[in-house]
């Protein structure tokens, strides 16, 4: 864009890093506009949804759960055990390939509406920042002066309660890992009681306070590997947040007085009202960067400017590079067609392994160590462990049938076997065969595992007999 090159050197550094290297604070202007409008109500129906997804229960357990260390998850209700491990990968693999194509065919949009960091940094941390410090150039002001009692207690005040907001978060943050249930448990029985949840949680919290006070828009232009991806994911065709410099170039101040087409003149008046609301510190103008969170707030900006300047909205909008240069509305291009074709791959193998998912995975093995038993005068017994995972949500009575051979007998060890909902239960058992049904040292057998009448298994093992048969 040769239009671009007297504005270049926004390509040699970084919004945030100044000449010597030290951070450069961003005080972005409070945007105001349909655009924040939208995204306010957005945030809080999100904020709320991660209130309340704690407390939804289905039949008795959480809708979302994430505990890493006991490695149990539920997702939407479906409990996943090690054993689902497979399922619970290619469902990320699938998320991933999901968001690559949504990336790549509508941008960066998730960063803006969706992303918990930018909607706990734009509408929970950057609100309390505007009352508590004042707009942007207070707070700058603030910033600047000498600490003085003003300084202390704004600061202190707005600091305590974004600490507070943190810790409160991090409670929640610890029911999405262990469940609500825990967390009352923590709350009540205080932190002696469950230390590792307590140091958990502050360790939370400490982050959590620390992204949001001090890091804020570097993880998303350095940490969130994401962000970082934009530059293989976007291409020409991406609808992105654009400045539309066919029609804004060559800017120039704005004069009431002045017929800017007729001095040649495009509609961008230079106000920098786009920059300044820019939570990451750029110019959009200067295309698509890196930088750019997609949050939306340039849009509202310019949209305000071009309403005061009687110009039509949009010089700043969700466009693709393309249709701003050659008016081109989206293309179907390869890249889309190849992650689409994945993507439905991925979902078609995922129904599958779901369809075929079975209520409880269940294994049977020779007790170790053991050889035949001469159980009677007429017949050989073999010792068995059968273990079984409950991933139902009720208890399940397990019952075994000997397949074959058919006039086998089972008998159980101990008491029946009824295994607690999401659990693992084991039992030891007898196979007890006639002697003349063996004919050699391995005989083959095979087990159908039973509950409330319903076949959910079926397994195979082999009965062990002396060595001699081998020899007739
Ligand atoms: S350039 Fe615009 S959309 Fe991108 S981060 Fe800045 S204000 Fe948000
Ligand atoms: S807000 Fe619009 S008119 Fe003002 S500098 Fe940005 S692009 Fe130009």
């Amino acid at each position: 864009m040769e239009e671009f090159e007297e504005f270049d050197d926004f390509r040699d550094k970084q919004s945030t890093i100044g000449d010597d290297g030290s951070r450069v604070w961003v005080y972005p202007k409070k945007p105001k506009g349909k655009l924040y409008n939208y995204r306010k109500l957005v945030s809080l129906f999100l904020v709320a949804v991660f209130v309340i997804i704690p407390f939804i229960k289905i039949k008795g357990d959480p809708l979302l759960l994430f505990n890493f260390l006991e490695r149990k998850f539920i997702i939407f209700g479906v409990m996943f055990y090690p054993q689902d491990f497979h399922l619970f990968v290619l469902s990320m693999i699938a998320f991933i390939v999901f968001v690559v194509l949504f990336t790549v065919i509508f941008g960066r949009i998730f960063c803006g509406w969706i992303c918990p960091q930018t909607i706990f940094m734009e509408f929970v941390y950057r609100q309390i920042e505007y009352w508590i410090e004042g707009n942007y150039s207070q707070q700058r002001k603030l910033d600047d002066a000498a600490l003085g009692f003003n300084k202390f207690g704004r600061k202190g005040l707005k600091h305590l309660i974004f600490y507070l907001i943190s810790f409160v978060s991090a409670h929640f943050f610890l029911a999405y890992i262990f469940g609500i249930e825990y967390v009352r448990d923590l709350i009540a029985d205080g932190p002696k009681a469950h230390l590792g949840g307590f140091i958990g949680m502050i360790i939370f919290s400490a982050v959590h306070y620390f992204v949001f006070a001090k890091l804020r828009e570097q993880v998303c232009i350095i940490i969130c590997p994401y962000g970082r991806l934009q530059g293989v994911l976007l291409d020409r065709n991406s609808i992105v947040i654009s400045y539309d410099y066919k029609r804004g170039e060559p800017r120039g101040k704005y004069n009431p007085l002045e017929d800017r087409n007729a001095k040649g003149k495009g509609d961008c008046v230079e106000c920098g009202s786009c920059e300044a609301v820019c939570p990451t510190g750029i110019d959009i103008r200067n295309g698509t960067q890196l930088e750019c969170i997609n949050c939306t707030a340039c849009i509202d900006a310019c949209n305000t400017v071009m309403r005061r300047v009687k110009k039509p909205e949009g010089l700043i909008r969700y466009a693709s590079e393309s249709s701003i240069a050659d008016k081109v509305k989206l293309r179907v291009n390869v890249r889309i067609i190849f992650y689409s074709v994945v993507l439905g791959g991925l979902l078609v193998l995922i129904a599958f392994l779901f369809s075929i998912r079975t209520d409880i995975e269940s294994t049977i093995l020779r007790q170790k160590g053991t050889m035949f038993q001469e159980y009677d005068s007429a017949h050989y017994s073999n010792i068995y462990q059968i273990q079984v995972i409950n991933k139902t949500r009720n208890p399940l009575p397990v019952e075994l049938k000997l397949d074959k051979p058919e006039d086998g007998e089972i008998m159980m060890v101990g008491s029946p076997l009824i295994v607690e909902k999401g659990q693992v239960g084991e039992a030891q058992f007898l196979v007890i065969i006639k002697k003349n049904d063996l004919k050699s040292s391995n005989t083959e057998v095979e087990f159908k595992v039973i509950s409330n009448g319903r076949k959910m298994d079926e397994i195979e093992s082999t009965f062990v007999g002396p060595n001699s048969l081998d020899r007739k």
